[in-house]
Parts: structure tokens; C-alpha cells; sequence
């Protein structure tokens, strides 16, 4: 049962020595606090033990990420807002900010920082996995002074650290090496965010003259601690990926995690997945795997710049709003995915501003709003039409014509690859439909039309 609220103690002394002071003075009693988002669920659920808490959250040593050369050093405080607002880590971490981004809500991103993350322990925690790739070295402070230690032995158990009653994680440190990589990130849950992950993978490799010249792997929620795959990489390294190798990594992977089964998911479907994960990592490696440049750049660019960068991708404003808002995206199957997520959750006004974005099918002319880029895809979307027989044409005019009386807008197909009398076809079957089937018919027109167009984008 929770203890009343009087029965506890909370301060919060200004700077980083007094805190180390408390914490030494009776190593044990006080229980640092920075964003809470653990700790405050303890506290609700009736399980925190400790009645002495001590904030973290404003120490500016703990608040601040410092870029060296060689490494940059996030202070442990940090949040995943800041995460996910650091160029720096974007750019060259972004398996860091990838996970910073499906870490629950806004509200816990604003809230819930690193060190909480590192030091709560939780099996499935989305940042550990990537601090385990990129190798991440924690500075550990106390009024002795400050150490370094690696990451990978910090987490000796099932929620269990190495971290003494009197230290805090001050800093966790990041080689600057590894932006050459390819990386890929998978979140397996109920959803991305605000779900706990059932498996998560973050993965980096490089190849070189075709062989897995380095590859490191790491998930979470298939161990007591988060885990990475020392065996599964030892078998890939230096070979070249084919249909066998993968499939070996494939058995070695789900052979080596160690999971169970709980609420969330079966230790039989965990190893499956982990497999799974493992062999499209290798596939997407040795099919060229590096992050494409368009990506890249466009992960870093402010969110305005993004948004006006992808809206001719789609036309809605809300979805190039979303689509912004869940970077970095760091491949073409997360970002079609990502598409196709906030597609789906429009209300219905956005998915018509989408489909105004588009010329009538059979004209040329787009909407005088329409950014160059689309109406360009737009012309080439329709190329086919235009070279249709003149009764053809007018066909196509009239049945327009006919589908705007009925439903009011106009007529959505993904034109692509088809020829004018299918296109033809199409619309007549379409204007049997009622309101509701012709409204989802059309949704799943634009968003085939957008994955054509975001592959079209990502090879400009
Ligand atoms: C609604 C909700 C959704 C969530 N979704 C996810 C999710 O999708 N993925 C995920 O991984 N987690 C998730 N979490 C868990 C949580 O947000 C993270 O673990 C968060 O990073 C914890 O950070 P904090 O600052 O809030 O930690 P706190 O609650 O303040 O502290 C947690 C523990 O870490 C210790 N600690 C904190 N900072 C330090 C430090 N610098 N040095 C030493 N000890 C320290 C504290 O003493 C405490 O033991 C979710 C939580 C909530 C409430």
C-alpha cells in the first residue's frame, strides 16, 4: 500500500556536490528523483521503498550534451526531447533518437531522461539496446571523484546495476565513429510508442569489398538485461551475406536470446521475432544498407523545413506534420510504414486535402496550391492518359463529371502502371460504392500513391 504523502521526504539541494554529499552521508537512504516517470509509478503502484528522495533534475552538469572530437558525453539528466532535438545525435546516433522518439508520449519524452532509463534497468528499455551497439561508456560521479565505465557491464542482472548507493551517472559517452554505418532500429510492440516493446533490435553494420567487415546487435526484452549478440555477430563477420548466411543468423539469433514468457508476449514468439529481425537487417545490409542521403539530410533539417520538404509526397499537411515529428527515419521500410501510420490516423479533413492536391485524373493542370514537385509527379503519375484514344478521354471526362456529383470530390487512383480503359474500369466500379467504401477505396489509393511517390523522393 502507498505510504501517506507525509512520510516522505524530498529535497533538492542546487548543486552537484551537495547532492553527492547527501548521498554519502548515509549511502542508501536517499533515492536520487530526476524526471520521476519510474519512480512516481513506484510511488502510485505502493512500491517505493525509499522515503528520502533527492532531484536530480535541475543540476546543469547532468542537463547538458558536451561534443568533443572523438566523443560527445549526453549528461544523464538529459531528456529524450533533448535527445531528439540534438543535431548531433540525430545525425550521427540516430539509433539513439529513433528510440528517444517511441520512448511513450510527449509528456515522458519531456520528463523521462537517460540515466533514469540506464539506471532503472528494465529488460525492455528502447535506449538500451543502442547504447550497447555504440558501445557507450557511463561517467559514474561521487564525492571520491568520477570513473568511467563500460556501459555493456553495467547491468549485472534482472534490474540489478553495478551503480553504488553513493554515485550517480553523471555522463554517458558516444564514439563519433560509427556514421558511416548502416543502422537499423525495430520496436516489435502493440505499437511504437507508449507500448512496451515485446522484442527491440538496434543494429549497426558495415560492409566492405562484400564481406561483414563490422556488425553489432543488440536487443531488449529477450533477457534479463538488455542483450547483445555476441554469437549471432561472430558468425556474419567477415563473410558474405547470401541466403545461407542468413539463415544461419536467423537459428543463431532466436538460439541465443533469452527470453520468457510474461503479459506481454510468448518466449517461443520472442525468439521467432528476434530471428526474424536479425535476417532483414542482413538483407537490408546487403542490399546496399546505408542510410540514403535524402534521409539523412532530411532527419536534420527543422521541422518546417521537413514538412514543406515531404508534403508533395501526399498533399496533407497533417501527414507531412506527422511524418516530421517521427524522425529520424533511418529506411525505407520505416519510413512507408511510418506513412502509412499517419496516414491511417487522419480524420477524414486531412485525407481530403490530400486528395485536392492531385489534377483531375485526365488532366494535366494541378491545383494552383500544389507544390511544383507534385504536380511534376502528378504529370508523370498520368503519363498514360495522356497518350489515350480521343473517345477514351472523353469517356473519362464524363464519368469525372459523374463522380464528383456523387461524392463530392474527385476521383482517386494510383495511376501508376495502369493503363487509361483500366483506369477507366476502375471509375465505374468506383461510382457503385457507397459513401463510406468509395471514402476508404480512395484512402488506399493516396496511400499507394504516397509510397510511390516517397520512394520517387528518397532516389532524387
Ligand atoms: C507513460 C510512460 C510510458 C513509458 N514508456 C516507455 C517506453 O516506451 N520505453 C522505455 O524504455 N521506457 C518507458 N517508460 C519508462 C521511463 O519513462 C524511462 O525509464 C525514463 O527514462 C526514466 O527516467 P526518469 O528520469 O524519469 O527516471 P526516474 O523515475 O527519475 O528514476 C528512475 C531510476 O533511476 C535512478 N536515476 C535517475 N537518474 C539517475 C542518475 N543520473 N544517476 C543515478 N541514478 C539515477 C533513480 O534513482 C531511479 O532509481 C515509460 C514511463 C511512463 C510513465
Amino acid at each position: 500500500m502507498r505510504a501517506h504523502p507525509a512520510e516522505y521526504e524530498l529535497v533538492a539541494p542546487r548543486t552537484l556536490p551537495a547532492v553527492l554529499a547527501l548521498l554519502a552521508e548515509a549511502p542508501g537512504d536517499w533515492l536520487p528523483i530526476a524526471g520521476g516517470t519510474d519512480v512516481m509509478v513506484q510511488y502510485s503502484a505502493g512500491n517505493l521503498r525509499a522515503r528520502k528522495l533527492v532531484s536530480i533534475w535541475n543540476l546543469p552538469e547532468l542537463r547538458r550534451i558536451e561534443v568533443f572530437p572523438d566523443e560527445i558525453q549526453i549528461g544523464a539528466g538529459c531528456t529524450y526531447t533533448d535527445l531528439r532535438e540534438h543535431a548531433i545525435v540525430n545525425q550521427e546516433f540516430a539509433l539513439l533518437s529513433c528510440a528517444a522518439r517511441w520512448t511513450g508520449g510527449i509528456a515522458n519524452q519531456n520528463r523521462g531522461t537517460l540515466g533514469g532509463n540506464i539506471v532503472n534497468a528494465s529488460p525492455a528499455a528502447d535506449s538500451l539496446p543502442a547504447l550497447l551497439v555504440y558501445e557507450a561508456e557511463l561517467l559514474l560521479v561521487s564525492l571520491g571523484g568520477e570513473h568511467r565505465v563500460p556501459y555493456r557491464n553495467f547491468h549485472i542482472g534482472y534490474r540489478r546495476t553495478q551503480l553504488a548507493p553513493d554515485e550517480l551517472i553523471r555522463a554517458i559517452c558516444l564514439k563519433r565513429r560509427f556514421s558511416e554505418y548502416y543502422a537499423q532500429t525495430r520496436k516489435v510492440g502493440a505499437r511504437n510508442a507508449q507500448a512496451i516493446s515485446k522484442v527491440c533490435l538496434a543494429a549497426l553494420g558495415r560492409l566492405a569489398g562484400g564481406v561483414v567487415e563490422d556488425i553489432r546487435l543488440a536487443m531488449g526484452s529477450v533477457a534479463p538485461v538488455p542483450l547483445r549478440l555476441k554469437e549471432t555477430e561472430r558468425i556474419a563477420k567477415g563473410k558474405q551475406i547470401n541466403a545461407a548466411l542468413i539463415q544461419l543468423a536467423r537459428t543463431t539469433a532466436a538460439a541465443e536470446v533469452r527470453p520468457i514468457d510474461d503479459i506481454r508476449s510468448t518466449a517461443r514468439y520472442r525468439a521467432a521475432v528476434a530471428g526474424n529481425l536479425v535476417a532483414e537487417f542482413l538483407e537490408q545490409l546487403s542490399a546496399g544498407g546505408s542510410m540514403s542521403d535524402v534521409l539523412a539530410r532530411w532527419n536534420s533539417l527543422r521541422a518546417d523545413a521537413a514538412e514543406g520538404e515531404i508534403l508533395p509526397c501526399c498533399g496533407s499537411k497533417a501527414w507531412a506534420r506527422g511524418m516530421a515529428a517521427r524522425r529520424p527515419i533511418l529506411d525505407e521500410a520505416t519510413l512507408l510504414a511510418t506513412s502509412d501510420h499517419v496516414w491511417k490516423s487522419l480524420p477524414e479533413s486531412d485525407w481530403m486535402e490530400a486528395f485536392h492536391s492531385h489534377p483531375r485524373i485526365g488532366e494535366s493542370r494541378s491545383p494552383d496550391s500544389s507544390p511544383a514537385r507534385s504536380a511534376a509527379w502528378s504529370g508523370e503519375e498520368q503519363l498514360e492518359v495522356g497518350n489515350a484514344s480521343e473517345d477514351v478521354k472523353v469517356a473519362l471526362a464524363q464519368e469525372n463529371r459523374a463522380y464528383e456529383q456523387r461524392f463530392k470530390r474527385i476521383f482517386i487512383v494510383c495511376a501508376t502502371g495502369k493503363s487509361t480503359p483500366e483506369i477507366l474500369e476502375i471509375l465505374r466500379r468506383c461510382l457503385r460504392n457507397d459513401e463510406t467504401t468509395e471514402l476508404h477505396e480512395a484512402a488506399e489509393q493516396q496511400r499507394q500513391i504516397a509510397h510511390l511517390r516517397l520512394k520517387k523522393w528518397l532516389s532524387l
